[in-house]
């Protein structure tokens, strides 16, 4: 059983920093305070000058992601290992609506896939397009079951996940009820299919329009059409992976009017711009949404300084550069990229380095919020006596460059190589188990658990 005095720190929860020590017993946190003497049989680690923060939480990840007759790289042992790395010990993954099944098979099967994944998940729930409303009293089982939130998705019915518009009154009526979130994939899909019909007929499909085929207004068309939705049920809604300046002004305006509406955003939209569609080889980079302007990038920090986005997470998705590369224009790429590994470095060199919050503030949008958000709080996301020992010991001091060769997915390559990092993982444990110390992975490669929320 571990027995661990983390002594001397910079002790950052969410809710407050303070100067001391915490002592781990088993997999909890026994004890936070001032000087706390070791006991006998104990490991003291002496953390002078580093930060211990909660794990944190990517509450967006896609791994063995299924769609488009492909598999995505990273599995949940790979990238579950990766996210150690990265001080990641809880990811939130989706699980499929499967039509011939009871709703909880969907999430079952996933469980089954997840069983060697090294940190602690959990799973929205895509209700795809096979979902009718016979089916709508079954989301209570989901509840039960608890999974606190579903993913829902305005656009890609290429792949089945589009949802038709008439069901969505009936379903957010249902999870307002029942206190299940929702979540949602923003672009309208209207806006995308005239934008690439008309850039196909002039034969734009280069990788360079990518932003073009999916241009901002259909992110913030969408937003706008949720903002109804939320007007007319009340059933709070989270919109996933907030890429545009006017996506972000519709919902900061309707937070400032009470809506129940919740934002999320990644570390590339914070930090990545269109242009990297112009470089060689720019299939590798691309996602959806697709990259914006650098004055996007502004609104986003912004936002999650003055606390209208809540949460910033990866949407990890990872194919190797080959896979990537295999495409001949935009509307082939296997969309997405690694990032679960560099969540938390390049939060913090960005956002708490580049002066724009707190660490404390840090704390919140990847480790606090999203375990309140899904209801893993305060098992997770937190500090205090008697929540799940996940830590990360982080170290401000040291200055790098990110290489690919620095990170453990299968994809081979970041699209954040090249950027300058402040500070680094030094150990991150789970549940009292150290995972990764000074460079080194020294815990089980699996033993992750599925956590049940409550909302
Ligand atoms: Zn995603």
């Amino acid at each position: 059983m571990t027995a661990m005095l983390f002594k001397n720190g910079k002790i950052v929860s969410g809710s407050k920093t303070q100067k001391g020590d915490l002592r781990v017993v088993g997999e909890k946190i026994a004890e936070v305070g001032k000087e706390l003497e070791p006991r006998p049989g104990e490991e003291v680690y002496n953390l002078e000058g580093c930060y211990l923060l909660p794990g944190i939480i990517d509450s967006h990840t896609h791994f063995s992601l299924e769609a488009r007759g492909a598999v995505s790289d990273d599995d949940p042992h790979a990238g579950g290992v990766s996210a150690l790395w990265g001080g990641v010990t809880t990811v939130i993954d989706y699980a499929d609506f499967l039509p011939e099944k009871p709703i909880g098979e969907g999430i079952e099967k996933r469980k089954r896939v997840f069983s060697q994944c090294p940190v602690d998940y959990h799973f929205h729930l895509v209700l795809n397009k096979h979902f009718t409303t016979d089916r709508l009293p079954e989301l209570e089982e989901l509840v039960s079951m608890g999974i606190t939130s579903l993913k829902l998705f305005t656009t890609y019915p290429e792949v089945g996940y589009m949802l038709k518009e008439n069901l969505w009154p009936d379903i957010l009526k249902k999870c307002k009820k029942i206190g299940l979130l929702v979540t949602v994939h923003a672009e309208d899909n209207s806006i995308v299919e005239d934008k690439t019909e008309s850039y196909r007929k002039a034969g734009l499909l280069d990788f360079k329009y990518h932003s073009r085929h999916r241009p901002a207004e259909s992110e913030v068309e969408a937003v706008k059409w949720l903002r109804g939705m939320v007007e007319k049920t009340g059933c709070p809604i989270y919109i996933v992976h907030i890429s545009t300046s006017g996506a972000w002004e519709v919902l900061a305006e309707a937070r400032d009017r009470g809506l129940p509406m919740l934002g999320e955003t990644t570390p590339h939209y914070l930090l990545l711009d269109e242009n990297l569609f112009n470089y060689p080889r720019a299939a590798k980079n691309m996602m959806t949404p697709p990259l914006r302007r650098g004055a996007d990038q502004e609104c986003l920090w912004k936002g999650l300084a003055g606390g209208s986005i809540d949460v910033v997470a990866t949407d990890h998705c990872a194919f190797t550069e080959e896979r990537k590369l295999t495409a001949e224009n935009a509307l082939e790429v296997l969309p997405g990229i690694p990032g679960v590994e560099t969540l938390l470095p390049l939060t913090y060199s960005y956002g708490v380095e580049g002066n724009r919050f707190s660490v404390q503030r840090m704390v919140q949008v990847l480790s606090e919020n999203p375990a309140k958000i899904f209801g893993l709080y305060p098992h997770k996301g937190s500090l205090e006596i008697g929540s799940d020992a996940d830590l990360v010991v982080y170290d401000p001091r040291p200055q790098w460059v990110l290489k690919d060769e620095d990170l453990h997915s299968e994809a081979g390559y970041s699209p954040f190589s090249g950027l300058e990092i402040k500070g680094k993982v030094k150990l991150t444990m789970l549940r009292g188990e150290v995972k990764v110390r000074d460079g080194v992975f020294t815990g089980k490669a699996s033993g992750g658990r599925l956590l049940k929320g409550r909302r």
